[in-house]
């Protein structure tokens, strides 16, 4: 794999360049969320890299300080599938059905996934006939393939998209969901999308909002694969740089609280709600340093109150154990140090590849649900707690008879 500029140490803002940086939040070294480990890695040398949150105060844009080379963060074995949730795929089917009803897509218009994963969205444009291009780097790639859907597996970048204007043309829909965050060489990131892009057509990222991880202290969305944390007045700053305008923003439930960004060529107009959403984001803080450090204080206290009540349960004789364990919960589990001295092991749903593997950095094993309805431990940590609500639900009705503990935003037990 050729090599990507600007890997590691962070030394200015990705999108201004600005090389005066305020630290706000030190998570400690940290290995990649992604790299569950088998039984024989626990006997090997295991890697982590800084994982620090920075803010730049010229542009806005609160980002992390290292960049692992993406080689690393998403291997050929990157075992996240988009099929397997069913929020997400709800979410897609929607977006696709709005995006033809308000008109951005006809039959036979093209439509670009980039991080297309097992195209699970794509499948929802296909299904409306349209002509469908995922661009995906790891294994997903394959599956999507299987799944009918015209996919390139590579990275996003100038190949990539000379390839696809060559065999396609421009796209009337670029979306990046849950990714746009996620790549490298920023500016070089929106000019190849204004590059694919068609003179009337639009590009939809979704991103984890950072407006969502203030209110809920969602620290656990910091780790390597997010290289920022979006709000509306950086990524104008972004866009206008290579000629592209928001045209439209709105607040989404996906992946715990997620920012929906309409941006088109040329210079054009804000919608009223993306304007009102700006002026939420400046109430919010979301450009004050001392509020970002006010952020961070709170992560620290909510750490303190959380090791605390698991401490207490477990000098009672307590057992627990963690319920999902999805990449984030590995920001969570690495930064609060809590190992598999206690959490017995975290559960997934049955089919989940990581079962039979190892949480990476915490070493929790991983094991199927089935095992926590046999043991009905006392406790179990909501480790997919930004979608707690749905899955103490369905865990309660699958048979499970202890006790709930919320993690975040404030450490509390549901019965
Ligand atoms: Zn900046």
């Amino acid at each position: 794999m050729k090599s990507i500029k600007n890997i590691g140490y962070v030394t200015e803002c990705q999108i201004c360049q600005n090389k005066n940086l305020k630290p706000i939040l030190s998570l400690g070294h940290q290995p990649v969320v992604q790299e569950y480990l088998t039984k024989e890695g626990l006997h090997q040398p295991e890697a982590t890299y800084p994982l620090n949150l920075v803010y730049c105060d010229k542009c806005g844009l609160t980002q992390i300080d290292y960049i692992v080379p993406p080689e690393i963060v998403f291997p050929p074995n990157y075992p996240y599938r988009t099929g397997l949730t069913n929020m997400l795929i709800r979410n897609f089917r929607a977006l696709a059905d709005m995006l033809e009803k308000q008109g951005y897509a006809t039959p036979k218009s093209l439509i670009v996934d980039i991080g297309s994963n097992d195209g699970t969205l794509l499948q929802g444009f296909k299904d409306k006939g349209m002509k469908v291009v995922g661009v995906e780097p790891t294994g997903a790639a394959d599956a999507a393939r299987k799944n009918g859907i015209p996919t390139i597996k590579s990275f996003f970048d100038k190949e990539t998209v000379a390839a696809i204007l060559k065999k396609y043309g421009q796209a009337k829909i670029i979306t990046a969901t849950n990714v746009f965050a996620h790549i490298n060489d920023t500016v070089s990131l929106a000019n190849n999308i204004k590059n694919l892009l068609a003179q009337d057509g639009v590009f939809v990222s979704e991103s984890q909002y950072l407006m969502d991880i203030f209110e809920k202290l969602e620290f656990d969305t910091v780790y390597h694969e997010h290289l920022r944390f979006y709000a509306l007045r950086p990524l104008r700053r972004l866009f206008a740089r290579v000629g592209l305008s928001i045209v439209d923003a709105e607040r989404i439930s996906a992946a715990g609280g997620s920012i929906r960004v309409y941006a088109m060529k040329g210079r054009r107009q804000m919608s009223a709600r993306a304007k009102n959403l700006m002026d939420a984001e400046e109430k919010a803080g979301l450009y004050d340093v001392e509020a970002h450090k006010k952020f961070a204080d709170s992560i620290i206290l909510a750490k303190h109150d959380l090791v605390a009540l698991l401490l207490r349960a477990k000098k009672q004789g307590a057992r627990i154990a963690g319920l999902g364990s999805p990449a984030r919960a590995n920001t969570l589990l690495g930064f609060t140090k809590i190992t598999s001295d206690i959490l017995d092991y975290a559960c997934e749903k049955s089919g989940s590849p990581k079962i039979g593997m190892f949480t990476p950095g915490t070493h929790i094993p991983v094991v199927d649900e089935d095992k926590l309805l046999k043991d009905q431990p006392e406790y179990v940590l909501v480790l997919s707690w930004h979608i707690g609500t749905e899955l103490i639900k369905k865990t309660k009705e699958a048979g499970y008879k202890g006790k709930f503990i919320m993690p975040l935003p404030v450490v509390r037990i549901i019965k």
